[in-house]
């Protein structure tokens, strides 16, 4: 059987806003499970790309278990809350990978520089393998230039999503880190990738039976074992 395509999403900016911590003058991902919360539009978004026969697999950094922001338990509950969100929908993320290492991390054993954290490509390559899936028919969607690097270096067409797009693109260092498509939220990348499939045939995918409320998700989250 052929590889099957997927879409790789970045978590935060695409999935669930960014949270403002005035106290410490930055955004960052969200710590408290309360203030975790789904973007409009995200699972129509995700329902139309499940339809086209997508892998939907969410590739993040989360850095922040090794800042001793938050416990690895956050993830999973991030992950319930977001496929309980999606199932309304009849939509469905078909996995979640992490690189949860950062180089400067208080937590000894997740201090190191990896080549899983964007704008790596490693977290888009062990998903590939895992899952038997087509890099170069896949697209890899994030509001970050590190998206649109990791991307490009796993071989996928990439869809930088966002508002501040205009003042991003001074930033672009490298060839590899400017788009190949530009959309202002999921739902227009959505609608980008299924434009260009077209002639891929819309299947409806029954969600995997373990996104049942309240069941464990079923994760190849990447562990720090690594
Ligand atoms: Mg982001
Ligand atoms: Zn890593």
């Amino acid at each position: 059987m052929e590889n099957r395509p997927a879409v790789f999403l970045d978590r935060d900016g695409v999935i669930n806003p960014m949270i403002y911590y005035a106290d410490h003058g930055f955004a960052d991902s969200p710590f408290p499970l309360k203030q975790f919360s789904i973007l409009p539009r995200v699972p129509q978004a995700i329902r139309l790309l499940n339809d086209l026969g997508f892998a939907v697999v969410v590739v993040s950094n989360q850095p922040g278990i090794a800042k001793g922001h938050f416990e690895e338990s956050l993830l999973r509950e991030t992950e319930a809350k977001t496929q309980d969100a999606l199932k309304e929908a009849g939509a469905h993320i078909d996995a979640f990978y992490y690189c949860i290492h950062h180089p400067q991390a208080i937590k000894r054993e997740l201090r190191k520089r990896c080549a899983c954290r964007k704008p790596g490509a490693n977290l888009l390559r062990q998903a590939a393998r895992g899952m038997k899936l087509s890099l170069p028919n896949s697209y890899m969607i994030g509001d970050g230039l590190t998206d649109m690097e990791a991307g490009h270096r796993a071989g996928c067409k990439t869809v930088f999503v966002g508002r501040w797009k205009y003042e991003h693109f001074q930033f672009m260092r490298s060839e590899s880190s400017k788009p190949d498509f530009v959309a202002s939220d999921l739902w227009h990348a959505a609608r980008l990738i299924a434009e260009q499939n077209r002639t891929r045939k819309l299947i409806s995918v029954p969600p995997p039976r373990s996104t049942t409320r309240n069941a464990p998700i079923v994760n190849r989250a990447q562990r720090a074992a690594s």
